[in-house]
């Protein structure tokens, strides 16, 4: 039998979990592509961060929901393909998801940026590599902070795996789940930068952004 769609439940599936008419009613960033000067050079979002996206990300997220994840990142892929086939933006030699810290990874079971990645990748047709670099210290960016305190406290978070560094790279996506300011990936982003013998192009890829912390307080 066909599954249905996971967030009416009336329609069977388009694919991954959703229908057609719920895909057309997510709420899509837009615009979607923003030039960044932040260590990485495109930054695509593809989703706000509000209804039914906030909920499938928490389900996905810490109730290990992986047919939301997967909806979730096929989501993401749609966006990609499309920029890809608009000639918006470069398409990345390799997909490397944020790690996460190795006690959280514990707690969780699974760190949802690879799962997204590992969905990217299938679709895309583009590798993925987890072990390029790790994260040493669990902190996060925290609430309330301006970029330059977060940027501060996220620095010395990531480690990039000298064996893996190749001059014949040249061309990344950081894969993530949720954006805020973009603190995560521009300290991972930096930390590849220095580590690289070469040029590197870094785009940041993400599922939903946050809205700016003046929207947030309306809600
Ligand atoms: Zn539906």
């Amino acid at each position: 039998m066909q599954p249905s769609c996971l967030l009416c439940g009336r329609h069977p599936h388009y694919r991954h979990n959703i229908c057609q008419a719920c895909l057309l009613d997510l709420p899509w960033a837009q615009p979607s592509i923003v030039n960044q000067t932040l260590g990485y050079t495109y930054s695509v979002c593809a989703l706000d961060y509000l209804p039914p996206i906030n909920g499938l990300i928490k389900q996905f997220k810490h109730q290990r929901n992986l047919a939301a994840g997967r909806l979730l990142a096929f989501s993401l892929s749609q966006t990609i393909s499309s920029a890809l086939l608009e000639q918006q933006m470069y398409r990345p030699q390799l997909l490397i998801p944020v790690p996460l810290h190795s006690t959280r990874l514990r707690q969780r079971g699974f760190n949802q940026a690879e799962f997204i990645a590992q969905g990217l990748s299938k679709d895309l047709h583009i590798p993925m590599c987890k072990s390029l670099c790790r994260r040493l210290g669990d902190q996060s960016p925290l609430q309330g902070q301006n970029r330059r305190q977060r940027l501060r406290h996220m620095q010395g978070v990531f480690e990039v795996n000298t064996k893996e560094v190749s001059s014949r790279l040249h061309s990344i996506a950081i894969i993530d789940d949720v954006t805020t300011t973009g603190a995560t990936a521009q300290a991972l982003s930096s930390c590849l930068q220095s580590a690289w013998p070469g040029p590197l192009h870094i785009q940041l890829w993400c599922l939903a952004r946050t809205p700016a912390p003046k929207t947030q307080l309306e809600w």
